[in-house]
């Protein structure tokens, strides 16, 4: 089959769209739709200056994702002196696992001449998430644990670095799966925050002064295609899966949303883009009666925003000394 756009043979076949496109074809496509994301979140402010540039931090575990994300931003800003990239990986002591993903980060970092961090739980918080798996005091899955320590350092690195923005490279399978869960989760105070800390147009999201604000502009690319452009771009992306990996009602969702994209194709696209909508009108209507920003107080061990006396990260890491 040849592509759609030219006479070379088609590398893809995207069921949602009808498209078949060749090798460059398809990589263009992708790289497009990162940057109309990148323009539609309203993600570079029209008073950057290169004298006083923007500073993203990019969330670079070395999985395809956040490779892809780090390599299209960086040929789309490369040349322009408003925006800085530095990449921030973060090890959470995982044996064979995390080990040769930093080596892919340093590796891309190195290539594409970025700044690069890497900050480790065992340096932060003195554990390895291996051990937290065998103690597990709070009977717990993994997952549980990790996104609490990795969301504190994302958070903690991304404000030391002077972050405008911290990025992460999730794709529409991951936003389209998180969407399904907090509908059927019925929590709507949860999608009216997912806008606000990363969904909406900066432009249109609450102000959260104590945060670093979020963007995720991958989240127009299918999981596959995301894999196929770091093939076809010979990335250095690690692939195997975290061996702790434990989010078995996320399983449940993306077995679904295969079935339903295989028989309707456009599913994951639709989902999403009425999700971002409704999450719009919801975040609204929550910030009009905003309670809630009134309830954040510094933790009293380490001072980080938070809702209670003690943060999450201070209460987890107390039961595992
Ligand atoms: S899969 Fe779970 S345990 Fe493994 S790195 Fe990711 S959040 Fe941590
Ligand atoms: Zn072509
Ligand atoms: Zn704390």
């Amino acid at each position: 089959m040849d592509c759609n756009r030219c006479d070379a043979e088609a590398v893809m076949h995207a069921a949602y769209s009808g498209a078949h496109l060749c090798d460059d074809h398809f990589r263009e496509s992708v790289e497009k739709r990162v940057r109309r994301r990148v323009r539609r979140d309203d993600l570079v402010p029209k008073d950057a200056t290169p004298d006083d540039p923007e500073t993203w931090v990019i969330g670079l575990s070395g999985g395809k994702d956040s490779v892809v994300l780090t390599t299209v931003l960086h040929d789309t800003f490369a040349e322009d002196p408003r925006i800085e990239l530095v990449g921030l990986t973060i090890h959470e002591g995982i044996e064979g696992y995390r080990d040769e993903s930093v080596d892919a980060c340093v590796e891309l970092a190195a290539d594409l001449e970025i700044r690069h961090e890497l900050v480790s739980y065992e340096e932060e918080f003195g554990i390895r998430m291996d051990d937290v798996v065998e103690d597990d005091p709070e009977n717990m899955a993994a997952c549980a644990y990790c996104g609490v320590f990795r969301r504190d350092l994302l958070e903690k690195y991304a404000d030391e670095l002077g972050a405008d923005l911290l990025l992460t490279g999730h794709n529409l399978d991951d936003e389209a799966q998180t969407a399904l869960m907090n509908f059927l989760e019925g929590d709507v105070s949860q999608i009216a925050k997912h806008f606000d800390a990363s969904l909406g147009p900066l432009s249109e999201r609450e102000d959260q002064e104590e945060f670093v604000p979020r963007a995720k502009p991958l989240r127009d690319v299918p999981e596959k295609e995301v894999a196929l452009y770091a093939h076809l771009e010979d990335l250095p992306a690690h692939i195997t899966e975290c061996p702790h990996a434990s989010e078995a009602y996320r399983g449940e969702i993306q077995q679904l949303l295969y079935d339903l994209e295989e028989n309707h194709p456009g599913t994951r696209h639709s989902i999403l883009s009425g999700y971002e909508e409704v999450a719009g009108i919801v975040a609204d209507e929550f910030n009009d009666d905003a309670e809630e920003s009134a309830d954040l107080r510094e933790c009293v061990e380490c001072g980080s925003t938070t809702t209670r006396e003690r943060c999450r990260k201070c209460s987890l890491l107390e039961s595992l000394a």
